[in-house]
């Protein structure tokens, strides 16, 4: 490339930057009209040529988004749903009563609940594997039975680091597919499909919209198949989609994702090294720290940083932990992650049972705020 050619391929922040350069064709608008259309014309010769019919299967508000998702996931297309829990059921949903899926030890609580509960009730086989160990993900592969392999990297709340590649490698030795939800790693670190990954799963309502104003979900696939087609059917057939509104500010929200997972990055591992030798503090739990268990894969499948989440191990047990947690002033005690702003929250609190989650755990998630106000509000808190 030369100085007076524009670029050929624009880099991934500029397609989140500009919303993939969007411009409207007749009003020239920079920002796109949400469309509130539940319904969409029939032509009088009895043909849908629009190709739009019904706002469940075909809303225009999903196009930009789901066109913005896809562009920095590297896959074929991108779905939104109604919440990342919608998004994430609907990939065991596609399955049949009696295939087999292995998910992870360390996991969104609530997904590993579901599939414990409705999942097995279904008449899905579910394992639940410590997918750090790789070769405790081969033993339990059941070839032509597995048919999804559920990574979660990061893993909630214990940050565990899982291969994907590797995985994925297992995975389609046995015929089964790999799925990523890459919630904490967003696009703007990690491209799971470009690792092997068929499928990315993203709880929208956090980094991608990081506002703390919605609540979203987005598959994106690596090809566009009968598997995708699949999936297009269930998100129509059940109905989990989400509003025009909605999609809009995930597009809006999108615009800063690169600035945003930036400086939550930083904020983390500064926050993280501060704390991991702090007298009332067991161990900080961060991929980013040289001594964290799986920093060396985190460091080949995530650039540019190690994430906004991290966890601390408060010295005193539970009762120690949530005092802590009681005291701070900046951060905010709520559940969730990914926003502008910091939260923390004692997550033995929230997780059910069967969670790997110790009880002297606070899981923060790293805002962008002057990171010298968490600090000094973090050290306040610990101090009896
Ligand atoms: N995956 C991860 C890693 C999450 O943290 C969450 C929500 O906390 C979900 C999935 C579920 O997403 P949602 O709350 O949008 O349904």
């Amino acid at each position: 490339m030369t100085e007076d050619e524009p670029p050929k391929k624009q880099r991934p922040a500029t397609i989140a930057a500009q919303g993939l350069g969007f411009v409207d064709e007749t009003t020239r608008a920079i920002s796109p009209p949400i469309h509130m259309s539940s319904t969409f014309e029939r032509d009088p010769d009895n043909q849908y040529r629009s190709g739009r019919i019904y706002a469940r299967s075909d809303n225009p508000s999903f196009d930009q988004p789901e066109a913005v998702l896809a562009a920095l996931e590297k896959g074929a297309g991108a779905m939104l749903f109604s919440s990342g829990t919608a998004a994430a059921t609907a990939c065991f949903q596609a399955l049949k009563p009696g295939d087999h899926v292995v998910a992870p030890k360390v996991m969104y609580w609530s997904l590993r609940n579901w599939l414990l509960t409705f999942g097995r009730d279904w008449g899905l086989e579910v394992d639940i594997v410590d997918l750090t160990d790789l070769a405790a993900l081969k033993k339990a592969m059941k070839p032509g039975k597995t048919k999804l392999v559920w990574v979660e990297t990061p893993g909630n709340p214990l940050w565990d680091i899982t291969d994907i590649a590797a995985a994925a490698e297992i995975a389609h030795g046995a015929g089964a597919r790999l799925a990523v939800d890459s919630t904490v790693a967003t696009p703007v670190l990690t491209q799971p499909l470009a690792l092997g990954a068929d499928i990315v799963m993203h709880s929208a309502t956090k980094y991608l919209n990081g506002h703390s104003d919605l609540v979203m979900g987005a598959l994106a696939t690596r090809a566009d198949d009968d598997h995708w087609a699949r999936l297009k059917m269930i998100r129509s057939q059940i109905g989990g989609i989400p509003g025009s509104f909605e999609s809009w500010l995930l597009l809006r929200g999108m615009r800063t994702l690169f600035p945003r997972v930036k400086a939550a990055c930083a904020n983390a591992q500064a926050i993280a090294e501060h704390f991991a030798k702090h007298p009332r503090i067991e161990k900080v739990l961060y991929p980013g720290l040289t001594d964290f268990p799986g920093r060396a894969i985190a460091a080949r499948q995530m650039k540019g940083g190690f994430g906004g989440m991290l966890s601390i191990r408060v010295k005193g047990g539970e009762a120690a932990a949530i005092a802590t947690a009681s005291r701070v002033k900046v951060w905010k005690r709520a559940t969730s992650l990914g926003g502008t702003e910091s939260l923390v929250e004692h997550r033995a609190s929230v997780e059910g049972a069967g969670s790997p989650c110790p009880p002297d755990l606070l899981r923060l998630s790293a805002g962008i705020e002057d990171v010298s106000d968490l600090i000094a509000d973090l050290e306040h808190a610990l101090k009896v």
